[in-house]
């Protein structure tokens, strides 16, 4: 008797439940007509100057592979960079790694430190990855639920109580993906107090750190003591509007890029070396270009928040990244259930805040890395379905009041 597929799977992967953001977007895919405030990526094409310079480089001949750690140049680039904006000094020969996007670098960070039975501290409602890559190591994922009461920022004393003697790292994330949240420094240094009094490592994916829109982000690394205990990961895909070009980079101690290295150089060699020189030309002369996507992101962002409040829904105010994630218990349905709603009775798409852990339930999250033609035409749609499930607008504003037809 022969075994199936399904049973042939390693365990660890039969048991990976489907990415809650994917089964939506299967939905999506079958309906025509859709403005998708789904997808959490930019809605603008990489600046030019980036785009040449790897046009360029593929007339010079740059077409092979590239050291295991990725272009020396571009290590270097990436060093300089942490140094002028958070006062931090990796070694570009010994302590950065260029990956294949973030998505690379939390694999291989956490793949290289958690065996079965470790325990992950993870704060929730989180980025859709960091559970199912701990599940892949064989560790265990403990949630750490955040709050919109407490703005969705992690508290010293959960991730205290969390604690056991098997517990190795906790995963930070800020600004936040799905709840736009943002860490304040005096927060940060009360939980790496009790990071460093238990011992335990931080990977911390700062991806969204250029996307911050009040105050200043700060590096975990560059906190007292922090730098020999994180991991930091960040990339391209997202200030530079490059998510299709796949480059990111992690910076830790020189041993344990070493051994993130070696697994990186089994299982994937090295990241593409076109997408690598435009990540250089990015870091060397993109700054203005994306300061101009913040500064747009954020004029979408005050936009947004205001229309659901306007429209009677609470929604907290994010202060990084490009999604809001406004609280749709008011409506009287769950999250799923308001997304399916949205979808087929107005054709948006927004995603289901239970997508990223149990404690988003009772909210979904909209990105506003859309045109603002395609917010607008949305949240007007939401506006004319909320109102329908009974919830009173707060403001009739004049972009929220006419009342086209739902496919417009
Ligand atoms: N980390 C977070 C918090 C994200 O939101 C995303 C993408 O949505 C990623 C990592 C993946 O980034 P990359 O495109 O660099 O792999």
């Amino acid at each position: 008797m022969t075994s199936t597929w399904h049973e042939r799977l390693n365990p660890l992967v039969r048991n990976l439940p489907p990415s809650g953001i994917r089964r939506f977007f299967d939905l999506v895919a079958e309906t025509k007509g859709v403005i998708s405030l789904g997808v959490g990526e930019p809605d603008f094409v990489t600046p030019w100057h980036i785009r040449e310079a790897c046009i360029y480089s593929l007339e010079k001949g740059y077409t092979m592979y590239t050291s295991n750690s990725g272009l020396l140049e571009l290590r270097q680039a990436i060093a300089r960079h942490l140094a002028e904006t958070y006062g931090l000094f990796y070694d570009p020969k010994k302590e950065i790694l260029v990956t294949v996007g973030v998505s690379q670098g939390l694999d291989l960070a956490v793949r290289a430190l958690v065996g079965p039975g470790d325990e992950v501290l993870v704060p929730e409602p989180s980025y859709v990855s960091y559970a199912p890559v701990v599940t892949l190591a064989g560790g265990r994922v403990v949630p750490l639920p955040t709050t919109v009461e407490e703005e969705f920022r992690l508290s010293p004393q959960q991730v205290e109580a969390a604690i056991t003697p098997r517990t190795k790292v906790l995963i930070l994330s800020y600004p936040n993906n799905p709840t736009g949240a943002v860490m304040d420094r005096r927060r940060l240094l009360e939980i790496c107090e009790v990071v460093k009094a238990h011992d335990l490592l931080v990977i911390s994916d700062e991806i969204y750190d250029k996307l911050t829109y009040e105050g200043e982000h700060t590096c975990v690394a560059s906190l007292p003591g922090m730098k020999e205990r994180t991991v930091l990961l960040n990339g391209f895909s997202k200030s530079y509007a490059m998510t299709g070009w796949r480059i990111g980079f992690a910076c830790s101690n020189a041993e344990f890029i070493a051994a993130m290295t070696r697994i990186h150089q089994y299982t994937m060699l090295c990241a593409p070396i076109t997408a690598q020189m435009a990540a250089l030309e990015a870091l060397r002369n993109g700054h203005a270009a994306m300061e101009r996507m913040v500064r747009e992101y954020n004029r979408r962002r005050l936009l947004v928040v205001q229309a659901f409040r306007d429209m009677g829904l609470a929604c907290f105010e994010p202060k990084g990244a490009f999604y809001a994630f406004p609280e749709i218990r008011a409506t009287g349905l769950s999250s799923e259930a308001f997304a399916e709603a949205l979808l087929y009775e107005e054709k948006v798409a927004v995603v289901p805040g239970n997508a990223f852990g149990a404690s988003g339930e009772g909210f979904v999250r909209c990105s506003y890395a859309a045109s603002t033609d395609d917010l607008i035409e949305a949240l007007r749609r939401i506006a004319r379905m909320v109102r329908r499930r009974g919830v009173r607008p707060r403001v009739i504003s004049a972009f929220l009041s006419p009342a086209r037809s739902a496919a417009g």
